[in-house]
């Protein structure tokens, strides 16, 4: 049949969360998480088709475009279509960032403390630049708060991730005979499993000579050895401790 799914091939444009409306959002934020800074380290596929685009000011609180066009209409009768146009643009540009599937998740269902349409309101009667002033003071409060909630439930949820998760997911994929030497979570392992915040530091210190030393293969921190981090290699299981050498540069 001439349709199948193996002779047709899928049309990428249908991923509203990744391309059409939301790749410019994406491309605003360089496909980094806005809320939580998921995906600043590499371009990984992995995590980039997890993005979405997240509304500071939801649709329930007049925060998609017509509903600014037609808050802006509402209290600037006298500006012209064009000028309304491209203001209404700039705020929503202003009010939709790049947000992790964890963080669109977490923080979605939150009520923005002004309604765009109130944002709009109070805006000073003034030139288009002054009233996008305004508009987006609001609109980085909210960030701010936003990634202030993230922050407090990605710290309790890393916890728990690197003292129940990993032990538990290492041993299932070990009885399944599944390699875990590739993915965020070997990676996360590095970074997260020191609790003390002194220790975190000298780790993301030693982390380029880590992975210097080990190539791409995925590491997995699983101790400390005199305070020094330990690594397992997951490709080949071998454990060494993190070399503790400046990384000229
Ligand atoms: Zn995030």
């Amino acid at each position: 049949m001439s349709d199948s799914p193996l002779v047709n091939q899928y049309d990428y444009r249908n991923c509203q969360s990744l391309f059409g409306y939301a790749a410019a959002v994406h491309q605003r934020s360089g496909g980094i998480c806005q809320l939580c800074g998921a995906g600043s380290n590499d371009l990984d596929f992995d995590l980039w088709r997890q993005l979405t685009v997240e509304h500071l000011i939801g649709e329930s609180q007049g925060g998609y475009l017509r509903q600014i066009s037609a808050a802006l209409a509402q209290r600037f009768p006298g500006m012209s279509p064009t000028s309304l146009t491209a203001l209404a643009r700039r705020i929503d540009a202003a009010n939709t960032i790049t947000a992790c599937s964890f963080c669109n998740s977490t923080t979605s269902r939150n009520r923005a403390p002004v309604a765009m349409t109130e944002a709009i309101q109070r805006a000073p009667d003034g030139s288009a630049e002054d009233i996008y002033e305004h508009v987006a003071a609001d609109l980085q409060a909210i960030l701010a708060t936003k990634r202030s909630e993230a922050r407090w439930k990605l710290e309790a949820v890393r916890k728990a991730f690197d003292s129940l998760v990993v032990p538990s997911l290492l041993d299932a994929r070990a009885a399944l005979g599944v390699s875990s030497s590739h993915g965020s979570a070997t990676r996360f392992g590095v970074w997260l499993l020191p609790t003390a915040r002194h220790q975190k530091r000298r780790i993301s210190r030693w982390q380029p000579a880590i992975e210097r030393r080990c190539g791409s293969e995925a590491l997995i921190t699983s101790s400390t050895w005199l305070g020094r981090p330990q690594v397992r290699n997951s490709r080949s299981g071998s454990l060494a401790v993190a070399d503790p050498r400046p990384t000229g540069g």
